[in-house]
């Protein structure tokens, strides 16, 4: 079809770019749009202890009626919205329902931390940071009870406004967790250095416990090296059994995945919450 055009190769892969950037164009309109109207919502997803107890959950963008009213994943959307400048204001709503989430429980007297995903190019941005500790502030929300999970990218380049900005957070007492640890640029003298008080150990390390040889060895030098950093560890992506028993018997803190719990909207998990509180098993 290609040499029926007459453009050779060019032509036959066109369209599909073209496909591919009108996704990314229209996503971009209607995320603009959902915003605006708050049409996104959060799913939390439980971390327990090793002993079945949830001591927190992940705090995961949704947006369910998205073009079409399809489903759109965060793993297509998040990246559209870094690109656009749409990161920032979602962040701040993401922000403020999870917060209110906190507060919730707070009124039923159940402490518990939440943890939020926070993009990297927002710890460039003084006005984002101001933002975050003014919704904190507003909300009466102790800041320890607020995690905020990052990536190594973030320390790719560490221009000093980055570490700044980190340094505000976590003066004014807001946790910094590393998510997807292991997979991207591991400068463990950084481990030290950025405020971390959590490791994420990423769900690629955990899928072939406790089979795979060298993940076995990974793991346990993670949990190795985290306990004599005073670092917490959450391993993510659990799904059976046998990795939760490897995990736990090796001194991982948190475990969060399928196998206990999948991530739910936010009423019904405050609801599964507070009944668990009832039955004294948070
Ligand atoms: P992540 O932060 O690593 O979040 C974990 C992802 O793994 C979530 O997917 C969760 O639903 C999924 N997951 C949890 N347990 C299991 C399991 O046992 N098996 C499998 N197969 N998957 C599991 P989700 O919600 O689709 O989020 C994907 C990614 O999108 C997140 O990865 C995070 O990087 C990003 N994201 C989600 N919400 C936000 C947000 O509010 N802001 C930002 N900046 N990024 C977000
Ligand atoms: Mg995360
Ligand atoms: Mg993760
Ligand atoms: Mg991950």
């Amino acid at each position: 079809r290609a040499k029926q055009n007459g453009k050779g190769g060019y032509a036959f892969f066109k369209p599909e770019l073209d496909a591919a950037a009108r996704r990314r164009v229209s996503l971009e309109e209607a995320l603009r749009i959902a915003i605006l109207r708050d049409e996104l919502s959060i799913a939390i997803q439980s971390q327990y202890s090793p002993l079945s107890q949830i001591k927190g959950g992940e705090v995961l963008v949704r947006w369910l009626n998205g073009p079409d009213g399809v489903p759109v994943s965060p793993a297509e959307f998040i990246p559209v919205a870094e690109t656009s400048g749409l990161i920032k204001p979602l962040t701040l709503l993401v922000l403020s329902k999870a917060l209110a989430v906190v507060t919730e429980l707070m009124d039923a007297g159940i402490l518990l931390p939440l943890s939020v995903n926070f993009s990297t190019d927002l710890f460039r941005d003084v006005t984002l940071i101001d933002g975050v500790l003014a919704l904190v502030a507003e909300s009466g929300v102790p800041p320890e009870l607020l995690v905020l999970e990052i990536t190594e990218s973030l320390f790719i380049d560490t221009q000093a406004d980055v570490l700044a900005n980190m340094e505000r957070l976590s003066t004014a007492g807001l946790k910094f967790s590393l998510d997807d640890f292991g997979t991207g640029y591991s400068n463990l003298a950084y481990l030290k250095r950025m405020h971390l008080s959590e490791l994420k150990i990423d769900k690629s390390f955990v899928d072939h416990l406790p089979h795979d040889d060298d993940n076995r060895a990974i793991v346990r030098s993670i949990l190795s090296i985290a306990r004599q950093l005073r670092l917490r560890v959450v391993a993510e992506g659990v799904e059976t059994a046998a990795q939760a028993d490897f995990l736990s018997a090796h001194g991982c803190d948190l475990l969060q995945g399928y196998l206990l719990h999948k991530p739910a909207p936010a009423a019904e998990w405050v609801s599964s919450v507070k009944l668990l509180k009832s039955e004294k098993k948070v």
